[in-house]
C-alpha cells in the first residue's frame, strides 16, 4: 500500500455518529513553516493542533496520507486512480470523503474521479487552500471544516445530501466536473460558469436541492480502474500554422483530440485546416469541440464557421469545461468501447458535466 492510514485523535465518542476519510495528497493546504521560515507539508497525525475545530465534531476521522505529498501540478491519472481505489476499498467504512488537493489541478482530478466513481451514494468533497494551514490569515480551517459539515448534511434524516464528486472552496459548493480554477491570488479560486452552485455557505449552509445530483440506490456504482492517456489538445489561435496543426495531429497513437475553439464553437474556415482534421476522424482518432469560452456553450452549426466541423464528424461537447473534457475522453477512452457507443457517451451527460441544447428548443436565434 502506497499511503499509511492515521486515525485522527478527535473527541470522537467510540462509535462516533459518522466516520470520514480524509485522503491528503498535498498541496498548498498542508503546508506550515518550519525553522527557517520555509513552507513544507505537515504530519497529518497533528492536524487537530492546527485546526482544533474538528474537536468539535465529534465525529471519527482516519487520515491517508500520500507517502510523497506532491504540488497537483505533479499530479498524473496514475494518482487518479489511486484515489479511487483507495475509495473503492473503504467505501463501506466511511460515510464520506474528503480529498485534500493542491488547488492548481483540482479541477482536473475531481472532474476525473467524477467518471471514474459513478452512482454515487456518499460525498465526495474536494477541498484545499490558497494559503496554507499554517499562516495565520490561511483559509485552509474554513474550507476543510465547512467540507466536514457538507459531508455529514443530511437530504432527510438518513440519506446524504451530496451523492456526488464535488469541490468546497471558499464557501461554495461546485460540481466537480463544472468546477475550473480561475484565480491564483484571491480565495475564491473556483467558479461554475455554466452550472449553478450546489451549495452556498453563509451562517447557514444553503444546499441548492435541485442542482444536486439525486440519489441512485438502485444503480451500482461503476468504478473505473483504466484510463487512456493518448489524448491531445488543439487549442486554435489567429494565425495557427498548417505545420502546428500538422504536429499535434501527427502525434502517435492519438487516440482523442479536444479542440478548443473560439465562442460557440468556431473555427477557420481553411481547405486545408478542415482537411486535416477529417483525416484525423477518418482514421479513428475522436474529436470533440469545446469553446475557449469560460461561460455559454458549443453549439455547432449555429454560424457557417462551425457547420463544417459538424459536416466532418466532430463532436460537440456542448458546455462541458475543459478540465471534464479531457478528463471524460481519458476515462472512456480507456474502457475500449465500440466508436459508435464511444461517440455517443462522449456527448451525453453521465454526471452533470454537459447540457447538450443542439437541436433543442434553447437553440433558437430570433429572426
Ligand atoms: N501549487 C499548489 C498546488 O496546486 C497550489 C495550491 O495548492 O493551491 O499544489
Amino acid at each position: 500500500m502506497l499511503y499509511t492510514k492515521v486515525k485522527v485523535n478527535t473527541a470522537a465518542p467510540k462509535s462516533p455518529q459518522a466516520n470520514l476519510l480524509i485522503i491528503y495528497t498535498g498541496g498548498t493546504v498542508g503546508m506550515v513553516k518550519d525553522k527557517h521560515g520555509s513552507l513544507v507539508p505537515f504530519n497529518f497525525q497533528n492536524i487537530i493542533d492546527h485546526i482544533p475545530a474538528l474537536k468539535s465534531f465529534q465525529i471519527g476521522l482516519a487520515v491517508y496520507s500520500f507517502n510523497d505529498l506532491i504540488d497537483s501540478s505533479n499530479v498524473k491519472p496514475n494518482h487518479w486512480i489511486e484515489i479511487c481505489q483507495i475509495i473503492r476499498q473503504a467505501y463501506d467504512d466511511f460515510d464520506g470523503f474528503i480529498i485534500l488537493h493542491g488547488t492548481d489541478t483540482m479541477a482536473f482530478t475531481a472532474s476525473a474521479l467524477s467518471f471514474m466513481m459513478q452512482n454515487l451514494t456518499k460525498p465526495v468533497i474536494f477541498t484545499g487552500a490558497q494559503l496554507p494551514v499554517g499562516v495565520a490569515r490561511s483559509d485552509a480551517q474554513e474550507n476543510l471544516v465547512t467540507a466536514i459539515e457538507i459531508s455529514l448534511a443530511k437530504r432527510n434524516l438518513t440519506t446524504p445530501m451530496v451523492t456526488e464528486v464535488a469541490i468546497l472552496f471558499s464557501n461554495r459548493l461546485i460540481r466537480a466536473n463544472r468546477a475550473k480554477k480561475t484565480e491564483s491570488v484571491q480565495f475564491d479560486a473556483f467558479e461554475s460558469e455554466n452550472y449553478p452552485l450546489l451549495a452556498e455557505v453563509g451562517t447557514y449552509i444553503h444546499f441548492n436541492e435541485g442542482a444536486l445530483l439525486p440519489i441512485k440506490k438502485k444503480k451500482r456504482i461503476i468504478w473505473v480502474d483504466s484510463l487512456c492517456t493518448q489524448v491531445g489538445v488543439l487549442k486554435l489561435f489567429p494565425g495557427i500554422s498548417q505545420e502546428y496543426v500538422k504536429a499535434i495531429l501527427g502525434m502517435k497513437n492519438l487516440k482523442g483530440l479536444v479542440l478548443e475553439t473560439y465562442g460557440a464553437g468556431n473555427a477557420p474556415t481553411d481547405k486545408w485546416f478542415i482537411e486535416l482534421l477529417k483525416n484525423a476522424i477518418d482514421q479513428g482518432i475522436v474529436v470533440i469541440n469545446i469553446s475557449q469560452c469560460i461561460g455559454g456553450r458549443v453549439i455547432q452549426g449555429q454560424y457557417a464557421t462551425s457547420a463544417e466541423l459538424k459536416e466532418i464528424g466532430v463532436l460537440s461537447g456542448a458546455d462541458m469545461t475543459f478540465e471534464a473534457a479531457t478528463t471524460k475522453m481519458m476515462v472512456l477512452l480507456g474502457q475500449g468501447l465500440r466508436p459508435s457507443e464511444l461517440r455517443k457517451k462522449l456527448v451525453t451527460s453521465i454526471c452533470g458535466e454537459l447540457f447538450n441544447v443542439e437541436n433543442s428548443f434553447l437553440n433558437f436565434i430570433p429572426a
